[in-house]
């Protein structure tokens, strides 16, 4: 298992790619990881708080490290002790807090809380989110094709949509930002999804790993891409027709390679 510093610089490191890709302008984007039961903080003295609009009963008891809000992806190498918060939710679920000495965690904190509650019923002992604004996808998800189109249209741009993301990808309209609202939607739709765009604004990626967190973004990313460039030089979306799909549909079932 992971040792505390370990799990905070896979945070540095991930915030750096996103950073040097030129997905994370200024202070966009935010990163959190479920610590494993067994690294929960105890909660400190005179801590600052933030109020639960539902109480979050899987979570009771948990810590979670999560980028502060205004914090740039681009220095978080030189910030890693000032701006990854770690977060507590109470023992009964109803406030999360964390030391006074941090700055507020990410304004989409309500995200991260509600999305990182799916883990324990998934079994897993630790979770990661990797939110940032990718450029290509928010282009792509700006048109006013429904949702469902756009889905289609991703799974059919990139084999490795298919191969390596057994849940897909869901697109959510676009809703102001760190809202619980938008973090109950997003948390919904992660129950069946491993990547949820946020329409016009960005890309999440939720897995039991930071890594595969991140590489859900990056498939996300690269697909809308590859439809944006087939649109221009085409003057329509490609990408893999019935038959291939099927194909690539039925090798996975039945080689389990992937
Ligand atoms: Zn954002």
């Amino acid at each position: 298992m992971k040792n505390l510093y370990e799990i905070k610089n896979d945070i540095v490191e991930i915030a750096s790619h996103l950073a040097q890709m030129g997905w994370s302008e200024a202070n966009a984007g935010n990163i959190s990881v479920l610590l494993s039961r067994e690294m929960s903080f105890e909660e400190s003295d005179n801590p600052k708080s933030y109020t639960l609009l539902e109480l979050v009963k899987e979570l009771a008891g948990r810590t979670i490290l999560v980028t502060a809000s205004g914090s740039r992806f681009r220095r978080m190498k030189r910030d890693i002790d000032t701006q990854i918060v770690p977060i507590t939710i109470s023992q009964y679920g109803t406030t999360a807090t964390w030391p006074a000495e941090y700055p507020n965690p990410t304004s989409e904190i309500a995200t991260h809380i509600l999305v990182h509650s799916l883990s324990p019923e998934a079994n897993w002992n630790e979770s990661a989110i990797v939110h940032t604004h990718s450029t290509k996808m928010l282009a792509l998800s700006s048109c006013d094709m429904p949702g469902e189109m756009l889905k289609e249209a991703v799974n059919r741009a990139h084999p490795e949509i298919t191969t390596l993301m057994k849940k897909g990808l869901a697109f959510l309209d676009f809703a102001p930002p760190g809202t619980w609202e938008l973090g109950t939607k997003t948390k919904n739709e992660f129950i069946r999804a491993n990547s949820v765009i946020w329409r016009k604004h960005g890309i999440l990626g939720y897995a039991n790993d930071i890594e595969m967190a991140c590489d859900y973004v990056e498939m996300v990313e690269k697909a809308a891409e590859i439809l944006i460039l087939e649109k221009g030089a085409f003057g329509s979306f490609l990408g893999l027709k019935n038959k291939e799909l099927t194909s690539l549909q039925q090798l996975i079932q039945s080689t389990n390679v992937f």
